[in-house]
Parts: C-alpha cells; structure tokens; sequence
C-alpha cells in the first residue's frame, strides 16, 4: 500500500463533473477577468470568513503585499513575522521595501510566541503579521490585545487555515486583513495560482482592489502606481467548488489527525501537535518531531509512505537575507525545529487505514530504535 503525501488528482478527480462544469460556464460566458465568478466568490468566501469584503487577487503572496502596501506599510518600517515560517511571508514585507523583525515559535503549537513579541519591538515596528501555520491559529487573544496597546496592525497571512478557528472566530477575522492563498496544495485551493485578502474596512478593501488592477477603478485612469494582481474568472469558478466541499475536507482531516493524535500518544519520542483551548484546527499540515528524523523518513519512503519537511531551513538562514537583515534575538526554537520537523501524509484522499498503517510503521520504527 503506496501512501502519497498529497494527491490533488484524487481530490479534484472526485469533483470532476463539478469543475469541468464551472469551466464550461465561464467559456460559455465568454468574460474571463473581473466578472460574475470572482464577485460570486468573493461574496461566498466573505461568509465563509466571519464577513467583511473580500478582495481576490493573484496569489497568497500578492494578497500579503498588497494588505501590506495599502496599510501603509513601507521603507523604514518594521514588521514582526515568526521565525518558523514558509518564506512568502517574510517576502512580502521585504517587497514593500520594510524589515522584517523575526521572533520565535512556541515548539509545539509552531506558532508565534506571543510573549517574545514585546522585547523585539522598536519605534519603528509598524505590524504583526502573524501566520496561522500548519492550519492553527496563533495565540491571537494575547497579540492582538499587544498590538491594540503599542497602535500597531495585526495582518494575519492565513495561507494554511482556511476554516480554522479560535473560540469560534476564524482565521482572517481577527487583524485588520486577513491574508489567503488558493495554490493548489492548500486546504481551498484552485487549479492554479490565486489568493485573497478578507477585511473589515472597506477603504482598505478599496485600496487593495486599486492597487490590484493597475491602480485604476475607472478604465484609463490612475489613481496610484499599481500592479497587476487579480483573481481570474475561472479559477473563481473552480474555487466556488471546492469552497463546497471545504467543510467536508476539513473535517476528513480533523478525523485523521484524530487518529494520528491517539495512536502517536503511544510513541514518547515522537513531539506532537499541540492543540490549545478553544482551538478548531484545519490540519492543514500534521507535523511531528523528531530528532530521528532522517532515519524515520528514510523508514518510511522505504515502506512507500510520503512525508515532506515543512520547512527545513528558516528565512533568516537563507542565501536570500544574508546580509540584509540585522541579527536579531536568538529563535533557538525555529533551529530546533528546521532540524526535526516531519509532515505526515495528510489530506482528504487519505483513509483512517492508510493512517493507521503510518502509525504502525512509526511505532515500530521507534521500537527498533531503543
Ligand atoms: C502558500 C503560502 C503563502 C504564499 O501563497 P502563494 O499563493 O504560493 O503565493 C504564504 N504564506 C504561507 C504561510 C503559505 O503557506
């Protein structure tokens, strides 16, 4: 039995009437950029946030960098991101010309530490842009509460938590924007690039979608320097589909996390997601340590079990920012983990049984090893 990490084929194979009818309609229409589709899914997608006026654009990067852009946020500033993160955050802020600010993770939430965030801000610190990563939102009671005090932003890059909630209020509805990819792998994704910013204030959705289309909102005329970045028709249609099936992926993943959960309690070696009160998951990733965990991957790719390293080198460690950001504090805790971090497979072409037999080969893995 071959166990894929991921298998968007499966996934969207089970949709595929659906999808192939989505695009029909568009190619019917015969209308392919800023039309029908993308305000149907912006509206649906708004709903599925908590509210607000959602704004489609490009991809998850461009939805960081313009909620970014049109906050203000530019050269001379400073942006708190976590340390342990996917790099597109730490891009963004760099593309607006500002600095990012790193602070570490707690080890087993993944997620911002909230209580490191004090002592890295300066008089130049401008936002948090926290992430909400592996599907977990961040302690976003203690950092808004921090943000509120120092009149700073909370953006939130909201990339691997479509759905995910903290006392039942979700990822997105929390910072003055709320920042989403649609790249194919993530829990709502398209048939190719596409991303949205969800937010509460309607100038600042207004100023997204100028800065997105060339910063025009009436043909030939230009407000500000703008760009181009936005949703398209038909992955706008594809979207409203899978955005149906959503609830049903996530809780398929919440299953087989479940059962990761239990059957891995039995391995004291192996460090576990923790999940804090009040906290609705939307898996998007199950990520384990270890510090076996090349021997364990090895293991498993023997057996044809996938896993991936989310994410085995931090930003601050890559070619790309040497030289470009001042040391800041130690994030002993983000090194730690780019060393023993270890995805699972996880994703709703998965079976409790093909879990269970991950869980099988982990625990004798770990038996042969003491
Ligand atoms: C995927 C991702 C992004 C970027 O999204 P793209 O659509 O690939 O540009 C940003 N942040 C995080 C945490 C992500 O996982």
């Amino acid at each position: 039995m071959s166990i894929p990490f991921l298998d968007l084929r499966a996934i969207n194979g089970r949709m595929h009437d659906e999808i192939q009818a989505a695009i029909s309609r568009v190619l019917e229409a015969g209308w392919y950029i800023h039309g029908k589709e993308v305000t149907a899914f912006e509206q649906q997608f708004a709903t599925w946030c908590g509210g607000g006026e959602v704004v489609g654009v490009g991809n998850g990067l461009d939805a960081l960098v313009l909620a970014l852009r049109a906050a203000g946020i530019g050269p001379g500033d400073e942006v708190i991101v976590p340390a342990h993160t996917f790099i597109a955050t730490w891009l963004a802020v760099s593309a607006v010309g500002a600095t990012p600010v790193a602070v570490d993770v707690h080890v087993d939430t993944y997620n911002l530490d909230a209580s490191l965030i004090e002592a890295a801000l300066t008089a130049r610190t401008r936002a948090i842009l926290v992430v909400h990563l592996y599907g977990q939102l961040a302690d976003m009671d203690a950092i808004c509460a921090l943000a509120q005090t120092h009149t700073i932003a909370v953006i939130e890059d909201a990339a691997q938590a479509h759905g995910a909630e903290l006392h039942g209020k979700p990822a997105g509805a929390w910072g003055l924007a709320g920042c989403f990819s649609f790249y194919p792998g993530k829990n709502l994704g398209a048939l190719g690039d596409a991303g949205a910013v969800v937010t509460r204030d309607a100038g600042l959705a207004r100023q997204i979608r100028l800065l997105g289309n060339y910063g025009s909102q009436k043909r030939y005329e230009h407000e500000v320097l703008g760009t181009n970045s936005r949703l398209d028709e038909m992955q706008a249609a594809i979207l409203q589909v899978r955005l149906a099936h959503l609830a049903a992926h996530n809780a398929q993943r919440s299953e087989l996390a479940a059962r990761y959960l239990t059957r891995l309690a039995a391995v004291p070696q192996l460090g576990l997601p923790a999940v804090r009160d009040g906290m609705k998951p939307v898996w998007h990733l199950f990520v384990v340590r270890t510090t076996a965990r090349a021997a364990l991957q090895a293991w498993l790719q023997q057996h044809e079990v996938q896993t991936l390293v989310h994410y085995p080198c931090p930003p601050h460690l890559q070619p790309a920012y040497q030289g470009r950001i001042a040391p800041g504090a130690p994030v002993p805790v983000t090194e730690q983990l780019a060393d023993q971090v270890l995805s699972l497979p996880m994703g709703p072409h998965l079976s409790l049984s093909q879990i269970d037999r991950v869980c099988d080969l982990i625990i004798q893995f770990f038996a042969g090893q003491s």
